[in-house]
């Protein structure tokens, strides 16, 4: 018989199944769930470029997620992908000039999150068919997770979310598209402090002693919407490889040429799928890790020394304004020859110290896959505007993070720049890249900015105008435990 590949702690031994990791988010030693066989048998390139992305989809999670039947896995692809993007091919290629973009950000809430987050509920509906348990799901984010997993999950059967976000932190309209969220079994909250002060306690509160028994009688499982949890990070695989169909498909590449991957990052889930692409058998030379000026990432892929103990800076890509960038751990997992102990180490330093140290070896295998770099606030405002004059593309400055990183490599294989979110997320800060004086009111920056792209306002933006609002709640960071006790039991009665 076949050994069934489980899933288990990058810390330790703690294993389960997809649907159960699912259900679970982290493990309950604080490890995320990885699975050890993931470049044992690689993906057949020509065959399975041959599908489209609903079919790429169910493949590859029939592969990864074992445990879900084919029939589910057709109904959670049509739920996600049926009609919720606004371009068929879920996520276009396109090119400013010669330079290649995957636009990621076709989805509801305008953001890459969502190709994940359309994702995540239906595959957790589907885990909990059979069990008597309700499923309580906290959330931190830096702006965008929040709104994409408020959508995804809104009024899902026996599924509850909160999400805290840092008050002050987020755009004005990432804000109102959490503010204003419709459904039974939602609630946001915002917290006084930044978004690792928010992750670090929505961490600590799976941890609690006091919380697992309070929510063990109850019946409830909590689970993490965050790209910690496989059921987020699974479905970004599959977007490199659409990528490399688009490109071998308008001709720009041969079968089984190389290419690399630029992707603008902060809790490195994005770019860690893209790692896994490469493992499951995708051509990927490198994988170009750009950060804002909180480049915690930049330097520790240079050094191997990973140090948390820095100055956060707000910028203008405010979603990539991470400093404990929680998925590495799993890049560090197979990197460092699959050694728990090694993580587990490295894991307890970051926690007692904020700092830790890798060691040659493994930092010399990571480096080989891995380049970086970091875009400040003035370039990224200097780099919107220059693509823009170049191409007449414009992009969000997340996307132009990338854009920037990408430029200081001349590396002999073409390279994909991933775009992570509509520049009509960031209308105001674009428009100033631009050179163009923004209105003081939003949706006017919106008008102005699609007559200068000439293309559409994204309709659930648009739609904010108009949507009154429902949480305006700021709490301290100490009471996020409490607070989450309270309303579990609120939103699942
Ligand atoms: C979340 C986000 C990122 C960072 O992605 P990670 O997976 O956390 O590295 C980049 N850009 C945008 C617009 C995002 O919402």
């Amino acid at each position: 018989m076949v050994q069934q590949p489980y899933y288990h702690s990058t810390r330790g031994k703690e294993a389960c199944t997809p649907k159960e990791a699912i259900l679970q988010g982290i493990a309950r030693d604080g490890g995320l769930f990885v699975w050890d066989d993931l470049d044992q048998d690689p993906i057949k390139l020509s065959a399975f470029l041959q599908y489209d992305y609903q079919q790429m989809v169910q493949v590859l999670f029939k592969k990864l997620l074992w445990d879900y039947t084919e029939e589910e896995l057709k109904e959670c692809t049509l739920a996600a992908y049926g009609d919720h993007f606004d371009d068929v091919l879920i996520t276009p290629l396109v090119f400013a000039k010669n330079q290649p973009i995957l636009e990621l950000f076709h989805g509801p809430t305008s953001a890459f999150k969502d190709v994940a987050l359309c994702m995540l509920p239906q595959l957790m509906t589907k885990a909990l068919k059979g069990k008597q348990e309700k499923v309580m799901i906290i959330t931190a984010t830096s702006g965008d997770t929040g709104k994409a997993a408020l959508s995804g999950f809104q009024d899902a059967d026996r599924i509850g979310i909160l999400v805290f976000y840092p008050e002050g932190k987020v755009s004005n309209i990432q804000r109102l598209q959490m503010a204003t969220q419709a459904g039974n079994n939602v609630d946001v909250c915002a917290i006084r402090g930044n978004f690792d002060d928010a992750q670090s306690n929505v961490k600590a509160i799976f941890q609690s002693e006091g919380a697992k028994r309070l929510f063990e009688e109850e019946h409830i499982v909590l689970s993490s919407a965050n790209s910690i949890n496989i059921g987020r990070l699974i479905p970004q695989i599959v977007y490199y490889f659409a990528a490399y169909k688009q490109m071998y498909e308008q001709g720009k590449i041969q079968m089984g040429d190389l290419v690399n991957f630029c992707v603008p990052t902060g809790n490195f889930g994005n770019v860690l799928a893209g790692y896994y692409a490469k493992l499951l058998g995708l051509p990927v030379r490198h994988l170009i890790v750009a950060a804002n000026e909180n480049k915690v990432l930049d330097d520790f892929l240079r050094t191997g020394v990973y140090d948390r103990n820095r100055p956060f800076h707000k910028t203008i890509s405010p979603s990539m304004d991470i400093l404990i960038s929680s998925n590495l751990e799993r890049m560090l997992y197979y990197m460092c020859g699959k050694d728990s102990k090694k993580v587990n180490d490295w894991m307890c330093d970051l926690a007692n110290h904020g700092r830790y140290q890798i060691d040659e070896e493994t930092l010399a295998k990571i480096q080989d896959v891995f380049l970086s770099g970091y875009c400040d606030n003035a370039q990224t405002f200097a780099e919107i505007h220059r693509v823009y004059e170049e191409s007449n593309y414009v992009m969000d400055p997340h996307t132009a993070v990338g854009s920037h990183v990408l430029r200081q490599y001349a590396l002999s294989e073409p390279t994909i720049l991933l775009s992570t979110a509509s520049p009509f997320k960031f209308t105001r800060d674009v428009l100033c890249a631009l050179q163009i004086t923004p209105a003081d009111d939003d949706f006017q920056c919106m008008e102005q900015l699609s007559r200068l792209a000439n293309c559409k306002i994204p309709k659930g933006l648009y739609a904010l105008k108009d949507l009154p609002i429902r949480f305006e709640q700021v709490i301290d960071c100490t009471d996020m435990e409490t607070y989450v006790c309270e309303k579990a039991k609120e939103l699942l009665k």
